[in-house]
């Protein structure tokens, strides 16, 4: 059997881009550019919680990386490196090959190099530390919405959870539907080029991990304002919207989570600019809303009947 070192080595040991030491020594050693700053960042995702045993490694592996390269898409920053802690039940080479696969193949399409980590015996736990680059001052964050803001948001929302929810037996999805929708619940796709555009163009930014209401309601507390979203304006897959009379739908649309869309605010003067950034990177851009100074979040249905919408995402303690 592989040991801890050579396991290493053979899956996670790969030549690493501005990088003065990588993997191998007791610690990495990095340079951030010139007029640089480094945002940092991680997230762990848990069997059975972030996703299950029997999902394809490939997607694990992707999906371990993905949503850290989407919290430094919502800062406006450059992702350059990664660092992988990972506990496994036992050393099953099968899964390690198709993991290593998945999380490279996505590190390498954004330029992200791997240059440490951490390999341990234990239920199967994946841990991921991002570090990217941004120009001094110029990082987006939740703090900068105002009153009179537009609210914006990438992609469409609603997917992956529709699909987590068919998982659940919460809604029944036809086969075709379920195989259209897989990809966006298991290879999330990173909004990293729309986040770096938006620097400059955006008064706040925040990635929907924990649904929309969740995170939008993350921004305007952080900039003490609220929001009011209007139902009909949110952009929705076909798929989704066929299925927005369902309650379980239309509450995956609102608070279901991983989307990896970015949710962000920009006075109206950027309209144009957005709407232009959007045909460039082929993702549609929906303004969805405006920032209040009323705290809070509201949704204005589409019968014109406005109601709180509950922040009520994904909270583990909940
Ligand atoms: P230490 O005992 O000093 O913490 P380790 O033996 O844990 O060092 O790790 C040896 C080297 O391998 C270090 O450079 C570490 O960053 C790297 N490493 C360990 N696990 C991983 C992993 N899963 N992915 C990438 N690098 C790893
Ligand atoms: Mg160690």
């Amino acid at each position: 059997m592989a040991s801890e070192f050579e396991l290493i080595a053979k899956y996670f040991t790969r030549p690493a881009r501005r990088t003065l030491l990588g993997v191998g020594d007791d610690a990495a050693l990095l340079r951030c550019a010139p007029g640089k700053e480094l945002a940092v960042s991680a997230d762990m995702l848990l069997c059975d919680r972030h996703f299950f045993a029997d999902d394809p490694p490939e997607s694990i592996g992707h999906k371990a990386l993905a949503v850290n390269l989407s919290d430094m898409a919502a800062m406006g920053a450059t992702p350059r490196w990664a660092l992988l802690s990972l506990a496994l039940p036992a050393p099953d080479e099968t899964w390690l090959a198709g993991f290593a696969e998945g999380f490279f193949a996505l590190a390498q399409a954004y330029g992200v190099s791997l240059i440490g980590g951490d390999t341990t015996r234990g239920p199967l736990a994946i841990a991921v530390t991002i570090l990217g680059e941004v120009p001094r001052g110029a990082a987006l964050r939740r703090s900068g919405a105002r009153a009179g803001d537009d609210v914006w948001v990438s992609g469409t929302l609603g997917d992956a959870a529709l699909v987590l929810a068919h998982r659940n037996h919460r809604i029944a999805l036809r086969p075709g539907e379920v195989a259209q929708l897989s990809p966006r619940l298991h290879r999330p796709e990173p909004r990293v080029r729309l986040g770096q555009r938006l620097r400059g163009v955006a008064s706040a930014a925040i990635d929907v991990s924990d649904g929309l209401g969740a995170d939008l309601g993350h921004l305007v507390a952080a900039s003490k304002v609220g929001a009011v979203i209007e139902w009909a304006r949110l952009p929705l897959s076909p798929i989704a919207a066929a299925y927005a009379d369902d309650p379980v739908a239309r509450e995956a649309v609102l608070s279901g989570g991983d989307d990896y869309e970015l949710c962000f605010t920009a006075a109206a003067s950027q309209r144009a600019r957005i709407r232009a950034l959007g045909r460039r990177l082929e993702l549609p851009l929906a303004r969805i809303g405006t920032v209040t100074g009323e705290p809070g979040l509201l949704l204005v249905g589409r019968d014109g009947r406005v109601l709180a919408l509950e922040p009520r995402g994904y909270d583990h303690f909940a």
